[in-house]
């Protein structure tokens, strides 16, 4: 039987078109990216796409869009070798860790990509992140998927979705992994680094969750913060969780009154979580007497997670699991590969 990969269209630049009244870059429908790349006639496989009736600019993605792509895949996933799913740039790495946490038992690939530039334009990146995409969900060996994860491809790297950030936005190599090396780099041939590339843990049939919990929110420390900014924010009505940015391994001021706004939030059952404003490294808490400080606090360390995968597991947590004890453990542990 043919090979078969299923491309979902979701929006992004690479569909984009420019409005010729106000001059700005709008998403279009597939059918100009089929246009603009016949190279995707030449594939032997089975390729079919899915389109969205709205295509949309990535930076208006919601959970409820992630528990469409999620429908849409478990509706597809017996019909299908693998699936790539086209994006905008800007929210990638959110929707790449969100569906990471959302498939569970996975062992087909999902492959995000998109473009810097549109497909239409004389030099668009997209035309050669969408054809290497296809032939990425489309490798196998011994006919098992190469990369049975969630990832995402961008100029000539393959990542796992859930380690990527955006990093550059004018540059083709968008996307950046700090703290996991490429799962595949695309040049003459793909190279696959198979050591890197996670096994599926069983053969249990694909489960989706369709729910976020978006009680949560971020905060990033600077020197000077305000404390009873802080205090506002921490006591915010219905809040459940929150991700911290804090400096180098984990680091954050220590006066008594900024760590007694911690303690007395998270002693209310407040979920925090510290990850580090720095992008390579991981969070240690024993390290300074300033992260001891802190950890006192009963914050939880978020080692080197992504902000994106943080915040996007801690809402997958919050939603699926009943007790606050239960997210807390598995906040720490790695669910799809996204914490060391
Ligand atoms: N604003 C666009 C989006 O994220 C940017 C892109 O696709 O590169 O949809």
């Amino acid at each position: 039987m043919d090979t078969s990969v299923l491309v979902i269209y979701t929006g992004g630049t690479i569909g984009m078109k420019q409005n010729e009244k106000t001059g700005t870059l709008v998403p279009f429908d597939f059918a100009e990216i089929e246009k603009e790349v016949p190279e995707l006639k030449k594939f032997k496989y089975k390729l079919d796409t899915h389109s969205f009736k709205n295509p949309i600019d990535s930076s208006n993605v919601e959970p409820s869009f992630w528990a469409n792509l999620a429908t849409i895949i478990k509706n597809n996933y017996d019909l299908y070798d693998g699936f790539v799913i086209l994006h905008g740039t800007d929210t990638m790495s959110y929707s790449a860790s969100a569906l990471s946490f959302m498939l569970e038992n996975l062992n087909k690939p999902i492959i995000f990509t998109g473009s810097q530039l549109p497909i239409d334009s004389i030099r668009t990146d997209g035309k050669e992140n969408i054809l290497s995409a296809i032939e990425i969900a489309a490798s196998q060996c011994g006919g098992k998927p190469i990369v049975p994860e969630v990832c995402i491809f961008f100029e000539n790297k393959l990542f796992r979705g859930n380690r990527t950030t955006k990093h550059s936005a004018e540059n083709f190599n968008a996307f950046r992994s700090y703290n996991y090396p490429a799962l595949a780099e695309s040049g003459v041939e793909i190279k696959y680094n198979l050591p890197a590339i996670a096994k599926p843990k069983s053969h249990k049939v694909l489960k989706i969750y369709t729910e976020m919990d978006t009680s949560v929110t971020g905060l990033k420390i600077f020197p000077g913060i305000n404390c009873d900014f802080i205090d506002n924010i921490l006591n915010m009505k219905g809040l459940k969780g929150i991700v911290i940015e804090t400096f180098g391994s984990g680091n954050t001021p220590t006066s008594e009154k900024f760590l007694a706004k911690f303690k007395r939030a998270i002693d209310n059952g407040l979920i925090a979580l510290n990850i580090s404003q720095c992008q390579v490294g991981s969070v240690e808490m024993e390290r300074y007497e300033t992260g001891i400080l802190f950890k006192k606090t009963g914050v939880i360390c978020g080692r080197d997670m992504t902000f994106e995968a943080a915040i996007t597991k801690l809402s997958f947590l919050l939603a699926n699991n009943k007790t606050f004890t239960e997210v807390k453990d598995k906040i720490q542990k790695s669910l799809r590969g996204e914490i060391s």
